[in-house]
């Protein structure tokens, strides 16, 4: 794709340049997304093929743009992997049931609710529960695991993979506050060739009935993956922006070994940061994580997020004894570490960037009508949020 209105002037970025210089034709893209014009796919790509010298312009702009909508709080959201049984086998991904080596685990429901107050002694507002699609929870379990988390007065991310309407529907009323679904790709023939037995279309329905049952709806793609052009990135993003997400999670494909994909290179960490870059200036009031993907990449990865647009960062909160075995993607950051740990060196980093960790919840800020954590933000199956 190429640059869209560049003339190869060059001219002083005023916006944040730090003293470099960017082409024309990328200020000019920058001034419009500030002024929050819709930005063409052509333009989009023009930002995502952002060189060297265009670079710290777009992540300029980006941080302009969160500082902006979002301001300078960042959102600490305890993720709990509580199950890495998957029924899926999806190209990318370690927990594929194919994978014979990783040593499967189940957390019971009172392990996870006693993970989850931990968490929320450690000053979590939100929870996470994340696992792979595994039915043996099934509605009525998870229903029951979220409502005894909301009495711990946090709110609740639910990712669990695609499952049925009423399921989803129970656990809002149970209380679960938000739901991530990444899109992954937004290319029809890479999504199923990707996650065999899957396809984007119903994806993309679970995604509108989350939306229709008034959770807060996550969504976000990988960067890098094997077959992945820049066009299909500038549809990832103008996808997020149709879905209007609350949440959109931006990271590298990063290839585990005893995946088809594993000898496949990983993706870049520049480009993940460009186009979480871009994702800000295309949703201004989203939450976006500063992914551990892109830790894991790259040693400055979240801190080089939280400057680039993000504003989330989602350390593990998932016991010790399980956290080795959820390797979606090998080498993941903070397996190791203690949580207490882990979030003293964050609140140290946030600090150090003049940020500071959010006191909330951190619901979205779109919707102005939230009182507290446990509050419902729409009707359910009105179809009409907002
Ligand atoms: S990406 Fe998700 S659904 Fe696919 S194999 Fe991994 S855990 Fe399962």
């Amino acid at each position: 794709m190429s640059p869209a209105g560049g003339n190869g002037h060059t001219t002083t970025q005023p916006s944040g340049g730090r003293g470099s210089t960017a082409s024309s034709g990328i200020v000019t893209i920058l001034a419009r997304a500030l002024r929050e014009e819709t930005l063409s796919p052509g333009e989009i790509g023009a930002l995502l093929a952002a060189g060297p010298r265009d670079r710290p312009a777009l992540f300029a702009a980006a941080d302009e743009m969160r500082r902006r909508h979002v301001g300078d709080d960042v959102h600490l959201r305890g993720i709990i992997e509580f199950s890495n049984y998957c029924r899926n086998n999806c190209l990318y991904c370690g927990l594929r049931r194919e994978n014979r080596r990783v040593k499967r685990y189940r957390m019971e429901p009172v392990e996870i609710t006693d993970a989850a107050r931990q968490a929320v002694n450690m000053g979590f507002k939100t929870i996470v529960l994340q696992s792979g699609e595994d039915p043996y929870y099934n509605g009525d379990v998870l229903a029951r695991i979220v409502s005894e988390i909301k009495e711990l007065d946090a709110a609740v991310t639910l990712s669990v993979g695609d499952r049925r309407r009423e399921e989803y529907e129970l656990w809002r009323r149970a209380g679960a506050d938000r739901y991530l679904l990444k899109h992954e790709t937004a290319d029809p023939e890479l999504f199923a060739r990707l996650r065999p037995g899957t396809t984007l279309s119903q994806r993309l329905k679970r995604l509108y009935w989350l939306r229709e049952l008034g959770y807060q709806v996550g969504s976000g793609n990988m960067v890098g993956l094997p077959g992945q052009t820049t066009e299909i990135l500038a549809a990832d993003l103008l996808l997020l922006k149709e879905l209007d997400v609350e949440m959109a999670g931006i990271g590298p494909f990063i290839p585990h070994p005893e995946t088809p994909l594993g000898k496949c290179p990983p993706g870049d960490w520049q480009l993940s940061l460009k186009v979480l870059a871009v994702a800000r200036l295309l949703l201004p009031k989203a939450h976006l994580p500063a992914t551990t993907a892109l830790g894991t990449v790259h040693p400055r990865g979240r801190e080089m997020g939280l400057k680039c647009g993000a504003n989330v960062v989602m350390p593990d909160a998932t016991p010790l004894q399980y956290r080795a075995h959820y390797q979606i993607y090998p080498g993941k950051a903070g397996l190791e570490a203690d949580t207490r740990r882990i979030l003293a060196e964050l609140h140290k980093m946030i600090h150090s960037l003049g940020r500071r960790v959010a006191a909330d919840y951190g619901h979205t800020p779109k919707w102005e009508n939230i009182i507290s954590g446990r509050n419902y933000y729409a009707p359910m199956g009105t179809g009409h949020l907002y």
